[in-house]
């Protein structure tokens, strides 16, 4: 039977990168992994690169594009009649990029000498320091240290069973080979905006069915707003607080009935139904029972704040555990595990996973929204920029939104940015070094950043906390 110092199950984000830092550090690795893509084949990267973060940002490229050239690029003096896209060459491409990067793990595990090992994987006991793991097919592998990455999947809402066809998840979604006419999504979340954009930009009416009362809730009120009237124009049709009753299917497609916030009956019918309401952690047919993993009320691993399980020698990160549903915070916890398990001191702090929507105009944030100051009663500044006024943004023909820094006002401590408008996902990234430094805003605002650039929307955020903004 073989015997690794450590045996990562899941090649996601969380589990591949592990396998791969651990692999660095000296250790002998295997990393066990079920995905199977469309056409049976193992298929490894998890979620994100499957049927996540990878193909939905290929398909959001792909129809933003086609809405600018439809779109935008007359306010730049181009014209271009009988524009068309070709949709099965959309998928196509985006399943290149999957392909690719998929196939790149196998590569990069190659380099590292990870083991890949393909198969479910379940705990079936322990042997002296070793745990013992079964991969489906009757192979059994030993362990000093097990990683457990094991993902999420879909949440099922138990009036829309998925059925693949017309009540899909977000692997159908991603998927459609013609363009829905009507379209309903049950969740505004981030998936339900991501590719509710994605198909309403490519021709469908898209109708997003929210539970909660409050637009995208993890976000900063000012920038949540500010997104709801960018969607609304966009002509997403977004209800928010609705209940939904029951979902039948006939020949006419799916009914949707529900009541909308004031409690009034509704009906909708749909060609497509995707059901986006959260994801729940993979812990099915991994043994936990059998080994005495304990999970908490949600399924997942419960986890301190080291990854560690109850059980010896045992870790869990990612989707799995508590904490954000991301691939950066799935990575990072894998590399830390890695890192403790070798002897080094490796850490992942939650408080700095920046939190990014793909949408038009992209939404990002790190740190702690202007609610969430106020309900602790912190004694905030805030100093917010309009991309109105800033040069490149201007330039670029994507004006719309702001930049926001909330600071200390004793300390002048950055304690969260937020901003909503073009490359907000790459601006955020400043704003998150200089959490991790506990920068000030002042720090950020004695910056060099260069003109023009959409950063000086940043550094110009930071000057108006301290109320000297230049340009505005
Ligand atoms: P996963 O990626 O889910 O990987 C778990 C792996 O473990 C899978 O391959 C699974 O098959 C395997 N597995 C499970 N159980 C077993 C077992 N018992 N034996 C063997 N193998 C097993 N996050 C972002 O940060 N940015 C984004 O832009 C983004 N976009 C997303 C878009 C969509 C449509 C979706 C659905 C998610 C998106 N996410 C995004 C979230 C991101 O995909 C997840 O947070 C991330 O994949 C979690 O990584 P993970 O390694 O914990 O788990
Ligand atoms: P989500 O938590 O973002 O949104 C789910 C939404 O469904 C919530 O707003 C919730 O209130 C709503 N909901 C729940 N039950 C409902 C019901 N019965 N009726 C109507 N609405 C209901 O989850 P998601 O959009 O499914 O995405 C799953 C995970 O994937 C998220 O945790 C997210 O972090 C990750 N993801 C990240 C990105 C990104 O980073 N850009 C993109 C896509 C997905």
């Amino acid at each position: 039977m073989a015997d690794f110092d450590v045996v990562v199950i899941g090649a996601g984000p969380g589990g591949y990168v592990a396998a791969i830092r651990s692999a660095q550090l000296g250790l002998s690795t295997a990393c066990i992994d079920e995905w199977k893509n469309a056409q049976g084949k193992p298929s490894l990267g998890g979620t994100c690169l499957n049927v996540g973060c990878i193909p939905s940002k290929a398909l959001l490229e792909s129809s933003e594009n086609f809405e600018r050239v439809t779109h935008d690029f007359s306010a730049h003096g181009i014209t271009a009649s009988g524009v068309q896209f070709d949709l099965a060459k959309m998928l196509a491409r985006k399943d290149k990029i999957v392909s690719d990067f998929t196939s790149g793990i196998v590569q990069l595990f190659k380099k590292n000498k990870v083991t890949p090992l393909y198969g479910h994987a379940q705990f079936l006991g322990r042997e002296g320091d070793s745990w013992r793991i079964g991969v489906a097919g009757g192979e059994e592998v030993k362990a000093k240290q097990v990683i457990i990455a094991t993902g999420s999947t879909p949440r099922v809402l138990p009036q829309a069973p998925f059925d693949g066809i017309r009540i899909v998840d977000n692997s159908g979604a991603l998927a459609f080979t013609e363009i829905p006419k009507r379209l309903v999504i049950i969740g505004a979340g981030v998936i339900g905006l991501e590719l509710g954009s994605v198909w309403r930009r490519l021709g469908a009416e898209v109708t997003l069915l929210e539970a909660l009362p409050t637009f995208i809730p993890a976000a900063d009120e000012q920038v949540a707003k500010e997104a709801l009237r960018a969607f609304t124009r966009q002509g997403l049709k977004i209800h928010l607080g609705v209940q939904i009753d029951g979902v039948t299917q006939s020949d006419a497609g799916v009914q949707i009935s529900w009541h909308d916030a004031q409690g009034i009956a509704q009906e909708l019918v749909a060609d497509k139904l995707i059901v986006a309401v959260g994801r729940v952690a993979n812990t099915q047919g991994l043994g936990a029972e059998t080994v005495g993993l304990k999970l908490d009320g949600a399924g997942r691993v419960e986890v301190d704040e080291h990854c560690r399980t109850n059980l010896p020698n045992i870790y869990a990160v990612g989707d799995v555990v508590r904490g954000p549903m991301l691939a950066h915070k799935a990575s990072e916890e894998g590399v830390m595990v890695a890192e403790l398990i070798a002897g080094q001191a490796g850490h992942c702090d939650l408080n700095l996973v920046p939190g990014i929507m793909y949408t038009a105009p992209e939404i990002a944030w790190v740190g702690k929204t202007e609610q969430q100051l106020k309900s602790s009663g912190v004694d905030y500044s805030s100093g917010q920029f309009p991309f109105m006024a800033n040069g490149r943004a201007r330039a670029l023909g994507e004006a719309s939104g702001f930049v926001k820094i909330l600071a200390d006002t004793k300390t002048d401590r950055i304690l969260g940015v937020h901003i909503i408008g073009p490359m907000a996902s790459e601006l955020i990234q400043q704003a998150v070094l200089a959490l991790a430094f506990s920068s000030s805003s002042e720090d950020l605002a004695r910056i060099i950043h260069a003109h023009p650039s959409l950063s000086e929307a940043v550094h110009e955020a930071a000057l108006a906390v301290d109320k000297r903004a230049i340009h505005i």
